[in-house]
């Protein structure tokens, strides 16, 4: 094996430099600064340079083929891709699963599942959400049986992550029907999407995306090898994503490209369009207020703190300003705003507002994370 250079000893300029010089050249260019969630076959190209150049997992530890950055260097990745128009991508297997092996899974787990999450062989995505439990996840209800070579699986995911592009999904599925708590009794499996058994429904959502996906299992056999973590305990694996990797659930990402466009738009207005200049100075305050908070939240992270509950304000702010800015951007851009296929800005304020509709629903809604702050944060009887 090739031992990869201590990055976290470069200094982070030049360490910057580094990455915005190759995923500049290695990214398409024609999907830079797209609005939508770009999907795994799309940027397959990309993955592979990535992998090949042991970039691909930039959080992951050495000896399991990652970068091994510091949090500090972590940012300064992310921060990269972000400034250069790197969109959304499809990234489950890296950013959750990966993780979740490292720590839960067995031996065996581990050497079959993380080198082709590097080398992006397996598109994983994350079966957790039911018809009835989304907010409430512990009320799942997909039963998994217990039979003499593994479970059984019977029942539906919804809103699935582009589960019609991902040839794997990991999963929670009730493996205790009357557990004393309802967290209790939910195991964790990994599944193979081409098992007999299961159904991939594309779901369209109201930007005409196939993003997300109904999933249904009937009679579907998993062997005992699949079970990640404690059987019942699949709750506590479920949950284990915690610490710096919230930070980057409310970064400034997205908003910032829908910001920057809607700052040009209100430039180029005539001088008198002053109700939209003043609009534009009310929520570039907000916004200016949102990048500061996430500033002082990234230098304590980096400084090895962990961020707990705070970090729903971060996810609250970001989503909320992301649709306030879409929204002010498609009313700029009047009737050519809703004209989809018109290849104008307009247009591309559509596909930004419409983008902005689910932030505050998806990784928790917006009700939940208040409730989150409310009691967490500020200690108020909830
Ligand atoms: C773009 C997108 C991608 C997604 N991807 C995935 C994925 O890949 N895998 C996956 O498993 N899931 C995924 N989800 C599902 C997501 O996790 C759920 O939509 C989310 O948890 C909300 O659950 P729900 O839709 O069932 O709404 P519900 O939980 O039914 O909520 C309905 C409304 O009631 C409010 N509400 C519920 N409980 C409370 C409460 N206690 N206090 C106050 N208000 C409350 C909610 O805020 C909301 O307004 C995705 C969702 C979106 C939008």
């Amino acid at each position: 094996m090739t031992i990869p250079p201590d990055y976290n000893a470069m200094p982070e300029t030049e360490f910057r430099a580094m990455i915005r010089a190759f995923v500049t050249q290695a990214f398409p260019s024609e999907l830079l600064h797209v609005a939508r969630r770009v999907g795994p076959q799309e940027v397959a190209d990309y993955n592979r340079r990535m992998a090949q150049q042991g970039w691909i997992a930039p959080a992951w530890p050495v000896e399991w083929g990652g970068m091994g950055l510091d949090t500090a260097h972590q940012i300064a990745f992310a921060e990269e891709l972000a400034a250069i128009g790197v969109p959304r991508l499809h990234e489950m297997g890296l950013q959750m699963l990966g993780p979740l092996l490292m720590q839960f899974g067995t031996e065996a787990q581990k050497a079959q599942f993380l080198p082709r999450i590097l080398s992006a062989a397996d598109v994983w995505c994350q079966g957790y959400s039911e018809p009835g439990a989304g907010s409430d996840l512990a009320s799942l209800r997909l039963s998994a049986v217990e039979t003499p070579t593994g479970w059984v699986l019977n029942g539906q995911k919804i809103w699935t992550t582009m589960a019609h592009q991902s040839n794997r999904m990991f999963m929670l599925a009730r493996t205790d029907p009357n557990p004393a708590r309802k967290q209790e009794g939910i195991s964790f499996f990994l599944v193979d999407l081409a098992w007999p058994g299961i159904t991939v429904r594309p779901i369209r959502t109201l930007s005409d995306e196939l993003e997300f996906c109904e999933v249904f299992f009937d009679d579907v056999q998993v062997p005992r090898d699949r079970l990640v973590g404690e059987l019942h305990k699949g709750w506590t694996v479920a949950k284990a994503l915690l610490g710096h990797e919230r930070l980057f659930v409310g970064s400034p990402r997205y908003v910032r490209g829908a910001f920057d466009q809607l700052t040009e738009m209100v430039e180029a207005l005539p001088p008198d369009a002053i109700a939209a200049r003043e609009r534009h100075m009310k929520l570039r305050l907000d916004y200016e207020d949102f990048l500061s908070l996430y500033a002082d939240y990234s230098d304590f992270a980096k400084q090895g703190g962990q961020l707990g509950a705070e970090a729903s304000i971060l996810k609250l702010l970001s989503s909320e300003i992301y649709q306030r800015v879409t929204e002010e951007m498609l009313s700029l851009s009047a009737e050519a705003g809703v004209i989809a296929d018109a290849n104008t800005d307009q247009a591309e304020a559509a596909t930004h507002f419409f983008q902005s509709r689910p932030s505050t629903i998806a990784g928790g809604t917006s009700q939940i994370q208040r409730g989150i702050v409310a009691k967490a944060v500020l200690g108020l009887p909830v």
